[in-house]
C-alpha cells in the first residue's frame, strides 16, 4: 500500500486552514448555541499560523511538519480547542517518526496517539458531547480500513464519515466538558462546535491523501 510524504500531511494542513475559513461563520454559530462564539476565530487564526509558518519554513520530515503545527496552534489559540488541536498534532509528531514518508499502518498509529494526547489533556470521555466524540470514531475507522487492507485515502474517507456520523450524535447529548458544561441540560440539542470542526479536519485529510 503508498506511504504518505511529507507534502500531501502538509497539504492537509493547507486543506483544513481552507476549510476552517470557509467554514468559521458556521462554527462561530456553533459555539454561539453552547459557548462564546470564538470557535470558527480561533481555529481559522490558527490555522492561518500554522500555514504561515510552514510556507516560511517547511521541515523535511512528518515530524518535523506535525511538530511546528502543534506548536503554533498551541501558541496561538487561545481557547480550549488550541491547546488541544496542538497536543493531538504535538503526539501525532511523536508517533510519526523523522521520516519524509509513513506507512499508512503507522499513520493510524499516530492519529491514536493524537487521539490518546487529546484525552490525556482534556480528560473528556466519549459521549462527553466533546471533539473526542468525532475523533474518537474516526481513528477507530481508520484503524479498522487499514486492517482491511485499505489504502490511506480510503482510510481517511472512512474515518470522515465516522467522525460527521460522530459529529451528529453530539446533538441530544448534555456536555459534560469545556464551557458548553456550565449550561447544563441546555446544551443538549446542538451540535458540539469541536466535534464539526474534527469532521471538517479529517475531509481534509482525505482530500489530501486522495491526491498523488
Ligand atoms: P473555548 O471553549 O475555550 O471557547 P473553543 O470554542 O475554540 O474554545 O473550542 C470549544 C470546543 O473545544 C468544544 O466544542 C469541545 O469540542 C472542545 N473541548 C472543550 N473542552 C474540552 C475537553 N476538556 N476535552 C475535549 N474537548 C474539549
Ligand atoms: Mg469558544
Amino acid at each position: 500500500m503508498a506511504d504518505v510524504d511529507v507534502d500531501q500531511i502538509a497539504d492537509w494542513l493547507g486543506r483544513a486552514k481552507d476549510v476552517i475559513s470557509e467554514q468559521r461563520a458556521y462554527l462561530t454559530e456553533l459555539d454561539s448555541a453552547i459557548g462564546d462564539a470564538d470557535h470558527g476565530s480561533n481555529l481559522s487564526r490558527g490555522f492561518t499560523a500554522v500555514v504561515d509558518k510552514l510556507a516560511s519554513s517547511t521541515p523535511e520530515t512528518i515530524s518535523g511538519v506535525l511538530k511546528s503545527s502543534g506548536m503554533t496552534l498551541v501558541s496561538t489559540v487561545g481557547g480550549a480547542s488550541g491547546p488541544l488541536y496542538g497536543t493531538m498534532l504535538l503526539r501525532m509528531a511523536g508517533a510519526a517518526g523523522d521520516t519524509a514518508t509513513i506507512t499508512p499502518e503507522r499513520l493510524a498509529a499516530a492519529l491514536r496517539a493524537g487521539l490518546d494526547g487529546v484525552v490525556a489533556r482534556g480528560k473528556a470521555e466519549l459521549g462527553d458531547k466533546t471533539m473526542v466524540d468525532a475523533l474518537g470514531p474516526a481513528v477507530s475507522a481508520f484503524e479498522q480500513s487499514i486492517a482491511d487492507g485499505k489504502d490511506a485515502s480510503a482510510a481517511a474517507e472512512a474515518g470522515a464519515a465516522a467522525a460527521a456520523a460522530g459529529r451528529d450524535a453530539t446533538k441530544p447529548l448534555i456536555a459534560r466538558k469545556g464551557r458548553a458544561s456550565y449550561l447544563g441540560e441546555r446544551s443538549a440539542g446542538h451540535l458540539d462546535p469541536g466535534a464539526a470542526s474534527v469532521t471538517l479536519l479529517l475531509g481534509a485529510l482525505a482530500a489530501a491523501l486522495s491526491e498523488r
